[in-house]
């Protein structure tokens, strides 16, 4: 008889030393009946109460008693239960963060790391790249100083997001063409370099700044129009030769399904939004059916994280580095083994299930947890 879940906390993680709102992350711990405890992360939009909510009061309490190793089980029932809510984002990232959680317990309970409970490693080193946000709000200037000081964590490549106000289009596309330029002749051949619009063109000016990131010799152009407008991305990828990336407003294989339809190259699920060890195994497998590259996006620094570099560690075809939002430090405290990147790469170890070892006096003054009254 395996252990049986005893407990599920769900509570936000603030980023400040002090405890301090608004910045947070939103995490849960299964507990099981021989003491473990899981790991897990929810997609943290609007500090990701809405979702440690829905698992706190919809969720959790069905599962005590249940088994860690039913993952798939639970969260299709779960899935279920909430299809009227959903399934999109708020259920979806609240059964991803449990889902993480319960794999951290499998891999606890077998002493085995979670890549070999998906199959194996096909490589424990992984290359990175930088994702730099908001570059839209700064001058050529200080875009280049920025990527200067992302270099030296010596990532693969660098993705370059304009991060224009939400819900506008084309604001500054003579702008955004110059600073992808400027970091071109910056950093000449020796870096990779991706582009991403965060859905912030029309098909226009999308096909427009596709050709100049052709010319560039871009990697991929990363949501180029709104992730809805299906017949838009296929006019925009029928038109252009870079890949097209979208897919982390995606949240069900459905979604994913279409975007590969909608003639998307690489598709970009994230596993803390969908689904997560569960749910993008799911991915893997349509993303080798139909033959587009899997590059799951990836925001948060330690357990978010250290989830997708075991999923990515267990794909056979992964064609590109892994995404590291940025390079602060945030959430490092409240570990005891932070990952930090070496020479380039992240290393697996082979601890059990996520690996990570919580220091919880560090975290006791961060934690927030969610009411469930
Ligand atoms: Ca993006």
């Amino acid at each position: 008889m395996s252990a049986t879940i005893t407990k599920i906390d769900c509570f936000q993680v603030a980023w400040a030393p002090d405890g301090q709102f608004p910045a947070v992350s939103a995490w849960v711990q299964v507990h099981d009946s021989e003491g473990r405890v899981g790991l897990g992360e929810a997609s943290p939009m609007q500090n990701g109460e809405p979702s440690l909510s829905y698992l706190a009061r919809y969720v959790a309490p069905a599962l005590i008693g249940a088994d860690p190793f039913d993952a798939a089980v639970i969260q299709h029932n779960a899935l279920n239960q909430g299809q009227k809510l959903g399934p999109q984002g708020i259920v979806a990232g609240a059964l991803a963060g449990l889902d993480i959680a319960l794999w951290d317990l499998q891999g606890q309970a077998t002493g085995q790391p979670i890549y070999k409970l998906l199959g194996g490693a096909w490589r424990t080193e992984l290359p990175f790249y930088a994702s730099l946000g908001g570059l839209g709000r700064l001058s050529i200037d200080q875009v280049l100083a920025v990527v200067d000081r992302r270099l030296q964590d010596q990532p693969a490549l660098l993705k370059l997001r304009m991060e224009h106000p939400r819900g506008q289009k084309d604001t500054d596309i003579q702008g955004d063409i110059a600073k992808a330029k400027a970091v071109r002749a910056h950093v000449g051949d020796r870096v990779a370099l991706a582009f991403d619009a965060s859905n912030g063109y029309s098909a226009g000016t999308a096909i427009k700044v596709g050709r100049v990131l052709e010319e560039l010799g871009f990697d991929w152009f990363e949501e180029p129009v709104e992730h809805y407008h299906l017949g838009t991305i296929e006019a925009v990828a029928r038109k252009l030769d870079i890949p097209i990336a979208t897919g982390e407003q995606a949240y069900t294989l459905q979604d994913v399904l279409a975007q590969i339809n909608a003639g998307v190259g690489i598709v970009q699920p994230d596993i803390i939004k969908m689904g997560g060890f569960t749910g993008l195994m799911d991915c893997k497998a349509l993303a080798l059916a139909y033959g587009v590259e899997l590059l799951p996006h990836q925001t948060q620094p330690v357990i978010g994280h250290m989830a997708n570099l075991h999923f990515v560690a267990a794909q056979f075809q992964a064609t590109r580095p892994c995404e590291v939002n940025d390079a602060s430090d945030r959430q490092h405290a409240v570990v005891q083994n932070p990952p930090l990147p070496q020479g380039g790469r992240y290393r697996l170890s082979a601890r059990p299930g996520l690996g990570l070892v919580v220091d919880e006096q560090k975290l006791a003054p961060r934690k927030r947890p969610i009411s469930t009254g």
